[in-house]
């Protein structure tokens, strides 16, 4: 606790002491006010100011506190300054009061509990800035929900104070209307529980509902709104329409037709996608091969002959054609189509939200409607403005598969995931490989000891690594292709014959009409979702890389889920989006596999943690396969077993991170992973050693140190292991 917070909390205890000390507790009572009714009213008359600032001191001070007394001070408001002003005296005080009791649990508590319960409060925070306000009214209008645990729960909470205070203030006017009227009649109240009847009870709880029908009708009426202008067809070609035929199209249409809506699904290339066409599928292929050329150039750790790699790179691209067309069957139209799915092919754009124009590939157009329409065009890859990069004729992930001959001296600019999946199989298969990245590390999204782990690796498979190197001009000089980069104030020439782009992706948005329905795309191009997928129209969803934030094939299929299924039945109710338990991994060798937080996100967000590791040189299974590097990283909170997040990397680092997205999705801790049996030798065995590291680091000394004992006294002797040597785990 922080010296300031320890501070306050003596001040409040010096106030709460005096109060209780000088019996304030007794003084504020109805009767003590009722017998001191004329004496008080006569002081009150002679010394009327110091009378209305003492009273509304005392006032701030007891409700800001939370002292016993705020009912007999809003009586006594009525009592001495009469309906009007005793009205406006005790709703001003009484929510001056509220919210400095606000801001004192908030000093106090609010950052603890977000690095405890971070989670939790997170989704909290969520819901408060969505509905507090109505909540808010709905607490204080109704008067059992008791006055200062409002304060101190809102005061946890990310309202606002402005809100905060606006909200309480109205929303308290009918209450406190009531027992300022109740203190003019004070001479007729035997107790305070007479000022609130059964009747007047459920009478503000029934204006208590107000704010929450209030919210629903709002809500109704903003989600009308956005349709004004626009005639709703009366009935519908489709129920569904879905735009693109990638991962999330794919998904969402093979939803609709699972539920037996008429969906249709357009595409204007080909089904599948980036993922299956230019993404995930061709350049696995591609390391696979990769792969196979490092375990034959170094086939001596096998106890074979290493061989120099031999090979065609036009067979080797053949192959991942090859992966392609016998991936192909999964996504093709002929499937989509016995599926009950109505696969179109042509480019769609919006006429209206339920309308779409189709252009067919033959020149025809066409207008279809549906009662409700998912965009999920996808991505392509970005090109930065640098001069002269055009006319190198780079290559990037949609062009890079026609490639025929294999690029002696490849330059890859970007060190993200796709930029290092490739340069690094590209190494591997013999080109001398460039990567030039701007910033200081690669895999910027993952701890720096990972990016250092990979660096490494790149280098000893001869990948001259640029890093702070920051491309700024193309050229061709003297017949050879040259980028300038800036590294630290320096000018570097570096020569190659082929540049590969990979410095990130643009969502595809361009002549999709979003114009002619009023969407506009955000800064970074992805078109703006709300939690339940929707798109400004309640019908009009997104999904995919197109949708952000993440770009991968399985979350354009997690979101595709929300998106067909609350486009087909968000009128009955709508699913939000639970990004909580992502997994991704980047296929480099060794791979890096990542769910949940990491280092450094739970730094950024205040979150505490405890970290366990587990080096996979001590896995049999990856000694025996010679591939005995890596590390298991897991983040806990102090003290607990539940997953905060997981990076695993090292080989089958994406299979290993399996078990640990499923543990944290089902909320299993590392004691439950401990307990299960995993078969020897697997590489999954290592999920259970980082959990068991976890376990020896957080056994209990003190209880081994008692059993010890008893075991050296059972055994007649006294202890003469250690208690440190006792292993938890059994191997
Ligand atoms: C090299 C590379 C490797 C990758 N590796 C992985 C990986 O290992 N794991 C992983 O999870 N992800 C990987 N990804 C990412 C993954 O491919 C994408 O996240 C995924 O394909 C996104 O799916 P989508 O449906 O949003 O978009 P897409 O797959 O791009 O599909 C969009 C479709 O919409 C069509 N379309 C666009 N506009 C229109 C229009 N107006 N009318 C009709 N059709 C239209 C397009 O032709 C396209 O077919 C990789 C990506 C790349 C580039």
């Amino acid at each position: 606790m922080t010296r300031s917070k320890l501070l306050l909390l003596l001040a409040i205890a010096v106030v709460v002491a005096a109060f209780i000390g000088f019996d304030g507790h007794k003084l504020l009572t109805l009767e003590n006010l009722q017998a001191n009714q004329s004496a008080l009213a006569q002081w009150i008359e002679q010394n009327l100011l110091i009378a209305v600032v003492g009273y509304a001191a005392v006032y701030v001070v007891v409700t800001a506190l939370s002292l016993p007394g705020a009912t007999i001070m809003t009586l006594a408001g009525g009592a001495f300054l009469g309906n009007f002003y005793g009205l406006i005296a005790v709703s001003i005080a009484s929510t001056l009061g509220a919210s400095l009791a606000f801001l004192v649990a908030r000093f106090l508590m609010r950052d603890t509990l977000r690095k405890r319960y971070a989670e939790t409060v997170a989704k909290m925070d969520r819901g408060i800035s969505k509905d507090g306000a109505f909540y808010l009214a709905t607490l204080r209008l109704v008067p059992v929900f008791p006055f200062f645990l409002i304060n101190l729960a809102m005061g946890l909470t990310a309202m606002k104070l402005r809100t905060y205070a606006l909200v309480s203030w109205i929303a308290m006017l009918p209450g406190t209307f009531v027992f300022v009227n109740a203190g003019t009649q004070l001479g007729q109240i035997q107790s305070t529980s007479d000022i609130v009847s059964a009747d007047l009870l459920l009478s503000f709880a029934l204006l208590g509902l107000f704010p929450l029908i209030a919210k629903f009708v709002v809500g109704f009426i903003r989600r009308r709104k956005v349709y004004a202008g626009w005639q709703k067809p009366e009935s519908f070609d489709y129920n569904l329409l879905v735009i693109g035929g990638g991962s999330a199209g794919l998904v969402s249409a093979y939803i609709a037709a699972a539920v037996k809506a008429k969906v249709g699904m357009i595409e204007k290339h080909k089904l599948g996608g980036d993922c299956l066409n230019t993404g995930c599928v061709p350049s696995k292929a591609l390391i696979r091969s990769a792969k196979a050329a490092d375990t034959m150039r170094h086939a001596n750790r096998y106890g074979l002959e290493s061989v120099p790699v031999k090979g065609s790179f036009k067979n080797i691209m053949n192959r991942v054609q090859e992966v392609i067309a016998k991936v192909e069957p999964h996504d093709s139209p002929e499937r989509y189509s016995k599926l009950g799915v109505d696969c179109i092919s042509g480019e769609a754009s919006f006429v209206s939200p339920w309308e779409l124009e189709v252009r067919h590939n033959d020149g025809r157009t066409e207008r279809l409607t549906a009662r409700s329409i998912i965009v999920a065009t996808g991505g392509k890859p970005a090109m930065p403005p640098i001069p002269g990069l055009a006319e190198m004729e780079p290559l990037n992930s949609d062009n890079l598969w026609e490639l025929q001959e294999q690029p002696e001296r490849l330059l890859v600019l970007g060190g993200g995931p796709i930029g290092s999946e490739l340069a690094h199989a590209f190494a591997r298969l013999g080109s001398q490989v460039i990567q030039v990245e701007m910033g200081d590390r690669l895999l910027a999204k993952e701890d720096s000891d990972v990016s250092e782990l990979i660096k490494t690796q790149f280098e000893n498979d001869g990948i001259d690594l640029r890093l702070e190197h920051a491309a700024r001009e193309f050229a061709i000089e003297e017949g050879e292709k040259v980028v300038y980069c800036e590294h630290k104030g320096e000018r570097v020439r570096i020569a190659f014959d082929q540049v590969l782009v990979a410095v990130g992706r643009a969502p595809n948005t361009k002549g999709l009409g979003l114009e002619n329905i009023g969407i506009e795309t955000l800064r970074n191009g992805t078109v703006p979702v709300e939690d339940d997928m929707s798109l400004r129209y309640p019908n009009v969803f997104a999904c995919g890389d197109v949708a952000g934030p993440y770009q991968f094939t399985h979350a354009a299929a997690h979101q595709a889920w929300y998106a067909a299924v609350n486009g087909l039945f968000g009128q009955f109710k709508r699913f939000r989006v639970d990004y909580r338990v992502m997994p991704w991994v980047t296929f480099t060798s060794p791979e890096v596999a990542r769910v949940g937080l990491s280092e450094a996100e739970a730094q950024a967000q205040g979150v505490a943690y405890e970290i366990t590791r587990y080096g996979l040189d001590d896995l049999d299974r990856a000694i025996a396969e010679s591939e005995d590097y890596g590390f298991i990283k897991i983040l806990t909170p102090p003290g607990k077993d539940k997953i905060l997040g997981v990076v695993v990397v090292g080989s089958h680092a994406g299979e290993i991170l399996a078990e640990f997205t499923l543990a944290m999705k089902h909320g299993l801790g590392l004691n439950k992973i401990l307990g299960t049996i995993h078969p020897y030798p697997t590489w999954n065995e290592s999920a259970k050693y980082a959990a068991g590291e976890w376990k020896r680091a957080h056994a209990p000394e003190g209880i081994l140190k008692l059993l010890e004992k008893l075991h050296g006294w059972r055994r007649g002797k006294s202890p003469t292991v250690p208690a440190n040597r006792i292993k938890v785990t059994e191997r």
